[in-house]
């Protein structure tokens, strides 16, 4: 099948992208689904407040649909784009993935604990970021359940706090808030429309749409992204570091969570904040972090027949003593996700983008998720503690093997 150009119209174009679905596909993602026009009628809407977040890995691939070379960063490009699209607010996800490490830092430290105390605990602890993965797992692994982290994806913490905290704070009820997501994956649009994530029929993230879908409307609108001066995310939920822009690649997940974990375990701080063993496009790699007390085995897989190799180690017994797993669909991670521009395969373009994500973290002020002030404030004056009631209730889900989706 051949991909279309991107003049033609998505809706319901058969997606030639990596096959990964294939195996779990929940909902028919095989086709594209393209809520553009919910996004259109919401921005049209003036009773509606429309607040858009867009992921990592957005930002190195949109600007391929605009003629640029693959890995360009357009950060500040696609938040103006956005801006003159109409959203109220732009925020970013990576704001929610330095959340999402507070809360899957803490438990994973919580079981390590329980571990080195000798109790019974459920181990290795998977990351539970990516949906296509968490489907794979409940429909394929269900003597496995256990052991993903219970921490919700960076998307929908986001879509959780942006209807709770963020609506409070400019009194609108979440019913007159549309959020959007701005996703590299079609797995997240699944993801939104899950019932766990809807409060009484009222969705935390209510419309995705694909980077493809983003530089549909942006051309529609008839924006030139490369004219537009850059411009900056909002505040409070557009405040972020750069642990949270790395969860855009394979290993970085783990890598985020790793800064935060040993300074949390230790008490010391990193003199290095690159955690190289971990970094890398091979499709399963493991490696050894020192913790202090504890030595770290850690594992990564992108791709899901990697992803399989590690749970059926796992299921045999765990020979590599594996503590900490994470786990991507999408070869090189989310940048290489099957709603980015088209890459046809082309592994350097996978590279080019892994390369401009990690170039472009290591100019942020702020590189460890909990020195984030805006989630610090988030904590102090709302939710309390990670892993406390109001965030367990706020910010994290479960799991349940499902036969058949
Ligand atoms: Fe989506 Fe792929 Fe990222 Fe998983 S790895 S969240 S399927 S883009």
């Amino acid at each position: 099948v051949v991909a279309p150009a991107f003049d033609e119209p998505l809706e319901n174009t058969v997606c030639t992208h990596c096959g990964q679905c294939v195996a779990v596909c929940p909902v028919g993602a095989l086709s594209e689904n393209d809520n553009t026009w919910k996004v259109i009628e919401g921005l049209a809407d003036p009773d509606t407040t429309v607040v858009v977040q867009t992921a990592p890995a957005t930002r190195v691939a949109l600007g391929e649909a605009f003629g640029y070379e693959a890995g360009s960063v357009v950060t500040g490009e696609m938040v103006a784009a956005l801006r003159r699209l109409g959203f109220d607010y732009v925020f970013d996800t990576d704001f929610a993935a330095d959340l999402t490490i507070m809360e899957e830092g803490t438990e994973l430290l919580g079981r390590l604990e329980e571990y080195l105390n000798g109790k019974e605990v459920a181990l290795p602890i998977l990351t539970s970021c990516c949906p296509a993965w968490v489907n794979f797992i409940e429909s394929q692994y269900e003597e496995l359940i256990d052991i993903p982290s219970s921490a919700r994806s960076p998307q929908q913490m986001f879509g959780s706090i942006a209807k709770t905290y963020f609506a409070e704070k400019l009194n609108v009820p979440r019913e007159k808030m549309m959020v959007v997501s701005i996703m590299p994956c079609l797995a997240k649009k699944f993801e939104a429309s899950r019932d766990e994530f809807s409060v009484e029929g009222n969705p935390d993230v209510d419309v995705v749409l694909s980077t493809r879908e983003l530089a549909h409307l942006i051309k529609r609108a008839n924006i030139n992204i490369a004219e537009l001066e850059k411009e900056s995310y909002d505040n409070p939920l557009g405040i972020s570091t750069g642990a949270g822009l790395i969860f855009g690649v394979t290993g970085g997940v783990l890598e985020a969570a790793l800064r935060t974990a040993y300074e949390t375990k230790t008490g010391e701080t990193l003199e290095k904040l690159e955690f190289e063993q971990v970094r890398g496009f091979d499709g399963l790699r493991v490696a050894q972090v020192d913790m202090g007390e504890i030595t770290l085995n850690v594992g990564i897989a992108h791709g899901l027949s990697h992803a399989r190799k590690l749970l059926d180690e796992i299921k045999e017994g765990n020979p590599r003593n594996l503590h900490v797993i994470e786990v991507m669909a999408c070869p090189g991670g989310c940048i290489g996700g099957a709603g980015q521009p088209y890459h046809h395969g082309d592994v350097n373009i996978l590279k080019k983008r892994i390369a401009s994500i990690y170039s472009e973290e290591k100019n942020i002020t702020i590189r460890k998720s909990h020195e984030n002030p805006a989630v610090k404030e988030l904590y102090e004056t709302y939710l309390g503690k990670p892993m406390g009631e109001k965030a367990h209730h706020l910010l994290h889900t479960h799991y349940a093997f499902k036969e058949k989706y």
